[in-house]
């Protein structure tokens, strides 16, 4: 980089007046490169322990309990200078400390999701058919269908019996475990499915999971490959075909995260959305040594799939909690929400030089140009947002500049090619001002995605500066 006497008057006038992305690369010492190199390690092994919301959540636990952390009820006596995360019902999770300063002057809360698209298992699930058996499956969250046949996939999940009892579930995690699969048809007989359009090519009923192929007995006696599935499960978990209907049995990529590239600045895995940012959210709290402010941070279930429901961000938990903290410093709740602030933590879509078409190039998030800050999400001339104020997203600017966060500006993809939404509308429903931020991802929502390992540490940096 030059030094500012030796820039043209050309030169010094776009730097005073004209808006560009800057690389990650660009802009940081190596210092901060090799602080990003390591950061991903820890980020890849939360990757790797936490497929499910409920395994982030316990992921999540163990982080905070590191921290001291404590848990903490709703009732449960809170005091300022203290550490809590609450754990609803094993499925969403909220980490928060409270400072010394007024909680009426607000809080800063960050809220990203740890639920991610998989195939949940139908309640009754197994079936067997010409020598195979088979787990059917209901697709959960925005999946392309087609791109979950023919790849290793893991079972993760619970089975909760009459009894009281829950048994957790993880098969094809370990090296020697078995896997599971969708097959696919071979090229030698697709031609018809190769002239359908690759949204119908796989219909959600195709989506069965191969999960055994050999007799209880000698095979003459009816259905006994199920048969044989059934007494392996029940050998090994102590469960029978009636208890799947009290399950949570998910099929999630069985891949474990990896670096991508030569260079090795990129990473695959499953579930970045929105781990990416929940994981950033969580470690940005959990080094803090701010003791003055009040901060939660809400690891969300079932973003995926509208966010309802008592783990999704539509439940009033939220609500309750910041009354439960309000009361207990003797503030007013209303005024707490009023002053508080909120980033709402979900990956936007990278430009993707493959697929150009769908984006504007000036408005997209560039792949390692930072973490990506979004005025407004939804579809149809912004149908479903919150578009966040002006005033807002000039002060979260400010709180990203303070501390040299590298960042950028983007949306989703070019107007009326498709849209989304994320857990920031209900967050400002309750009167907290919120802006939407996160991480570029390649290929979101695929069994394996790819993020800039440059802008998961700029996510951690915008955080850490948000709750500074
Ligand atoms: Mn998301
Ligand atoms: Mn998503």
């Amino acid at each position: 980089m030059k030094n500012q006497e030796e820039k043209s008057a050309l030169e010094l006038l776009q730097e005073k007046l004209v808006y560009n992305k800057k690389s990650f690369f660009e802009v940081s010492d190596e210092a901060t490169k090799d602080a990003a190199l390591e950061y991903a390690k820890g980020y890849m092994a939360f990757l790797d322990s936490s497929k499910t919301e409920r395994e982030a959540v316990v992921s999540g636990i163990k982080l905070a309990e590191n921290a001291g952390y404590v848990p903490y009820k709703l009732g449960d006596k809170l005091v300022a200078g203290g550490k809590y995360y609450l754990n609803n019902r094993g499925k969403s999770l909220y980490v928060f400390k409270i400072g010394t300063d007024s909680v009426e002057k607000g809080i800063k809360i960050t809220a990203a999701h740890v639920d991610a698209p998989r195939l949940d298992l139908k309640p009754v699930p197994l079936y067997e058919s010409s020598g195979m058996s088979f787990l059917k499956t209901h697709y959960y969250g925005g999946i392309r269908k087609y791109q979950w046949t023919a790849i290793p996939l893991a079972l993760h999940g619970v089975v909760a019996l009459a009894d009281g009892t829950v048994k957790e579930i993880v098969i094809g995690e370990d090296e020697g475990d078995p896997l599971f699969y969708i097959n696919d048809l071979l090229p030698h007989l697709a031609a018809d499915q190769n002239s359908r359009p690759l949204g119908s090519a796989i219909s959600g009923e195709a989506l069965n999971l191969l999960s055994g192929s050999s007799p209880a007995f000698d095979g003459k006696g009816k259905d006994e490959i199920k048969l044989n599935v059934l007494r392996i499960l029940n050998e090994k978990y102590g469960f029978v075909e009636t208890d799947f209907i009290s399950a949570e049995l998910s099929a999630v990529p069985a891949f474990k995260a990896r670096d991508i590239g030569l260079d090795r600045w990129l990473i695959g895995a499953y579930g970045h959305d929105d781990r990416v940012c929940a994981y950033p959210a969580l470690t940005s709290l959990l080094n803090s040594d701010n003791t003055e402010k009040t901060v939660i941070c809400v690891l969300a279930d079932k973003e995926e799939v509208g966010s309802d429901g008592n783990s999704g961000m539509q439940c009033r938990i939220i609500a309750d909690l910041i009354d439960e903290i309000a009361k207990a410093t003797d503030a007013n709740a209303n005024t707490v929400r009023a002053n508080s602030e909120c980033l709402s933590a979900d990956v936007c879509a990278a430009y993707d030089p493959n697929f150009p078409e769908v984006f504007e190039i000036r408005n997209a998030a560039m792949l390692s140009c930072g973490v990506s800050l979004a005025k407004y999400t939804g579809s149809r001339g912004k149908g479903g947002t919150n578009d966040a104020s002006a005033e807002f997203v000039a002060k979260v600017r400010g709180y990203l500049e303070g501390a040299s966060v590298n960042w950028q500006m983007a949306e989703l993809g070019k107007i009326d090619v498709g849209g989304g939404g994320t857990v920031a509308k209900y967050i400002a429903n309750h009167n907290i001002d919120t802006v939407d931020i996160g991480v570029p991802v390649i290929s979101m929502h695929a069994p394996y995605e790819v993020v800039s390992k440059a802008d998961v540490y700029s996510a951690y940096q915008a955080f850490a500066a948000f709750i500074k």
